[in-house]
């Protein structure tokens, strides 16, 4: 149960005043941490400012530059009114012993107007100065107060991320109401490190960060955001280390095989093992020998070779007789696993089946009385092997490709079906050290860092939409020359249906062009249908393949050389390197093609250069955190790190590693969060969302 102390954070934001039915929807579309629920006051709270206006700023008309926003001292002048039925703005002209300015309002009530800037009379007025003919201008200032009331304007002024059809003022109201609301918590952090970092309290702190007194209240540096991102950071930390003691009390068993049947699957093989391959086949043998649970995690690059490291871990657990799973995050992939690994298993004696959730109730039937009575070996298969019926004789390793789409609770699900189960996962994302802590908690690590040999470098060219015909030709030449191409058309969720009339408009017109037939694969598309078109794709039946990013993850056709991804510049940099790793597997040379709208915003002309520039995953990895941590893309949840409201995995690196070191300290003292200590830590893993790990400790 949650600790009562949180009740009024997680309160919905309607309950505030002057937020409304209209304003929550925003809010929650904008903000909400679980979907299908309301947003939450501590949602609100969450939102923190991203800069801030200084209204202490305050030169004098004529030593105001340009575009900055300032507060004046002025007496009022003249209203001069725009000629009736006109539309020309109203203006109001005002001076200080500086130099004079115009404040101009378009569509403002006249009324109010002269209520708010009377004529002969002193005002603070602040806003944006421009210029204009080498006159200054102010157009709409935020504020004009009597000398008297001047208090009433905030000195620092807090602006927030924002959404459309939010005002500044609206977000400002329910925040100032929602900070009201904020209790003072449990301390969970101990004194001495408070001390020693001088950290506020958790309330102090997150109310400085909505009334900053200095522009550097709010960068990452200052000791309030430290103390916040902190606490986010421990609360993630703990909740991975209760779910890895969790898995290590569970306990493990020692497998010790042989290593025949790693020997053979490796040896069937029609090519030998890169270096970062066969050391990675090593740590996982060293790890499958101790007693105790493996939790390791596999990073490499797309392209580089994690299935085969994966079937060999396999073969390792099943010459004991035991049982082992793969799981992929979709159906094409499972299905496409099952395809490359079945020649290798026929070949070595490993039975091999798929499980997925578009299986007949009689196969799935039939499934799992082979996997009860042991007649299977390996069982590769989609998020239903989750499902609580799926049960195994004696599974002793699962597999988890993709790892970022699954959580940790379905990681657990899955182990929780054998005894000691180990647990490989892989991850083609290259996540950078921090974020591997962040994301995946206290695993250890394998990289492939060498691709295998023979593979030719992609070639990476970015160019406009409006060359569209070109490109097509050049197409046709490529598949007249016997190329194979993938054409990836963006599907986002919210304009499904336009995007998804866009693939299906460019799969006509692409066949129209090319004069043959193409095929198509997305996401309203059965599995056998997308099998269907996969298949013609792979065996050369066609030469070109539209897909939504179905295709984004895993997908191997070794023949294809050339993938053309349409609107480049609505996805992000992870994921177009995922896409273009879709080519340069085989041994000929590949190109990439980013077909793009213009005009480019500044992000996503960054993105494509890189993306010219270089293949190294890596190297993408951190200029997308760069990016993205900068927070350009304002008004979504995008910026900052994932999974993460304030913790930042560039600016607090070293707090997650003192965090990961507390969590451990904390667990080994206080395993059950039973103390007072204990119990004020139980009321941070609410109030950032990660009360799941809690469930387990009163499961044990
Ligand atoms: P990913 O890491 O993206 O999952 P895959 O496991 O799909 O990569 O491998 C990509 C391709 O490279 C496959 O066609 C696979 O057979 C091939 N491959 C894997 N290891 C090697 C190797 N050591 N030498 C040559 N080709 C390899
Ligand atoms: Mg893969």
């Amino acid at each position: 149960m949650r600790p009562p102390v949180l009740d009024s954070l997680f309160a919905p934001v309607s309950t505030l005043p002057g937020v409304g039915p209209k304003i929550a929807k925003l809010l929650t579309d904008f903000l909400a941490s679980q979907p299908d629920r309301e947003a939450t006051i501590a949602d609100l709270l969450f939102h923190i400012p991203h800069t801030v206006i200084d209204r202490r700023h305050r030169p004098g008309i004529a030593y105001s530059e340009n575009g900055d926003i300032v507060t004046l001292d002025v007496t009022i002048d003249r209203h001069m009114p725009g000629p009736r039925g006109g539309r020309a703005p109203y203006r109001i002209t005002a001076f200080d012993d500086t130099g004079s300015i115009t404040f101009v309002f378009f569509h403002s009530r006249r009324d109010w107007l002269e209520k708010t800037f009377p004529e002969g009379e002193r005002r603070i007025v602040s806003g944006k100065v421009e210029w204009f003919n080498e006159r200054p201008q102010m157009v709409h200032p935020d504020y004009s107060l009597a000398p008297d009331e001047a208090d009433a304007m905030p000195q620092v002024e807090p602006v927030y991320p924002m959404t459309a059809g939010l005002s500044p003022k609206t977000l400002q109201k329910a925040m100032a109401a929602a900070l009201d609301k904020l209790p003072e918590l449990p301390e969970w952090l101990n004194d001495a490190h408070l001390r020693q970092n001088q950290w506020p309290s958790f309330k102090e702190a997150l109310t400085a960060l909505h009334r900053p007194e200095e522009r550097l209240d709010i960068s990452p540096e200052s000791l309030f955001f430290q103390r916040l991102a902190y606490d986010e950071l421990l609360a993630s930390q703990l909740a991975l280390s209760l779910v890895r003691s969790k898995m290590r009390q569970l306990g493990g068993i020692s497998r010790k095989p042989s290593g025949s049947l790693q020997r053979r699957v490796v040896g069937v093989l029609p090519f030998s093992l890169t270096r970062s391959q066969a050391s990675a086949v090593e740590d996982i043998n060293a790890d499958l020998a101790e007693p105790t649970r493996m939790l390791r995690l596999l990073q490499g690059d797309v392209g580089s070779g994690k299935t085969v490291v994966a079937l060999a871990a396999l073969a390792q657990v099943i010459e004991t007789g035991a049982q082992g799973a793969l799981m992929a995050p979709t159906e094409i992939l499972a299905r496409q696993h099952f395809a490359s690994m079945s020649p290798i298993c026929e070949k070595v004696g490993i039975r091999l089946a798929l499980l997925t959730g578009k299986d007949t109730a009689k196969e799935r039937r039939i499934t799992q009385e082979k996997l009860d009575a042991g007649e299977i070996d390996l069982v590769v298969g989609t998020h239903a092997l989750f499902q609580g019926k799926v049960t195994f004789k004696d599974l002793a390793l699962v597999v988890v490709d993709e790892q970022h789409r699954f959580g940790v609770h379905q990681r657990l699900a899955l182990s929780a079906k054998g005894q000691g189960v180990d647990v490989l996962v892989m991850t083609a994302t290259p996540i950078p050290r921090t974020l591997v802590l962040t994301c995946f908690g206290d695993m250890d690590v394998s990289r492939l860092t060498d691709k295998p040999a023979g593979r030719k470098p992609i070639t990476t060219v970015s160019v406009s939409l409006d060359r569209l015909d070109e490109i097509i030709g050049r197409i046709g030449a490529a598949i007249a020359d016997g190329q194979k191409v993938y054409w990836v058309c963006p599907l986002v969720e919210e304009s499904e249906k336009i995007d998804l009339a866009a693939v299906e408009d460019r799969h006509r017109v692409l066949e129209q062009e090319l004069r043959q037939r193409v095929s198509l694969v997305h996401g309203r598309m059965s599995a056998d249908e997308k099998d269907a078109a996969m298949q013609d794709f792979k065996s050369g039946q066609t030469r070109v393949l539209v897909a939504t990013t179905v295709i984004e993850v895993g997908v191997d056709v070794p023949d294809a050389t050339i993938i053309v991804i349409e609107h480049a510049e609505r996805f992000g940099l992870a994921q177009l390197h995922q896409l273009r790793g879709r080519v340069g597997r085989g041994d000929k040379a590949s190109s990439c093609v980013l077909l793009y709208k213009g005009p480019l915003g500044e992000t996503a002309g960054a993105r494509l250069n890189i993306m010219r520039q270089t293949n190294d995953g890596f190297l993408i990895a951190e200029e997308d955190l760069k990016l993205r941590g900068g927070g350009e893309i304002l008004g979504t949840r995008q910026s900052g790190t994932p999974g993460f409201r304030i913790a930042r995995a560039e600016e607090h690196a070293d707090l997650m590693e003192v965090a990961r070191d507390d969590a451990r300290l904390i667990l080994e003292t206080d395993p059950e969060l039973s103390t007072e200590r204990g119990s004020a830590l139980r009321t941070l893993l609410y109030l950032f969302g990660r009360d799941e790990a809690i469930r387990l400790l009163r499961a044990g």
